[in-house]
């Protein structure tokens, strides 16, 4: 029997546990903009399904990156 239709029927998986990737380097601007908004913004845990960790890691390292410049914090 189909379950009842819900919003999110599978779970999202955190990219970089699926990676592997343990430690987010600040200077990794590539690995940072897949969780960056179009208006620069850092992508809430609930869109991205990043677990907290990771989460934290990313936040942490994006606010970095902006502080050298790496990254805008805002949109041009
Ligand atoms: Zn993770």
């Amino acid at each position: 029997m189909a379950k009842q239709t819900n919003l999110r029927e599978t779970r999202k998986y955190c990219y970089l546990c699926v990676n592997n990737i343990v430690d987010v380097d600040y200077k990794d601007t590539q690995l940072l903009r897949r969780f960056i908004s179009s208006y620069m913004k850092i992508v809430p845990t609930r869109r991205s399904g990043v677990c907290a960790s990771h989460q934290r890691k990313v936040s942490n390292s994006i606010k970095r990156a902006r502080f050298m410049a790496l990254l805008p914090y805002i949109p041009r």
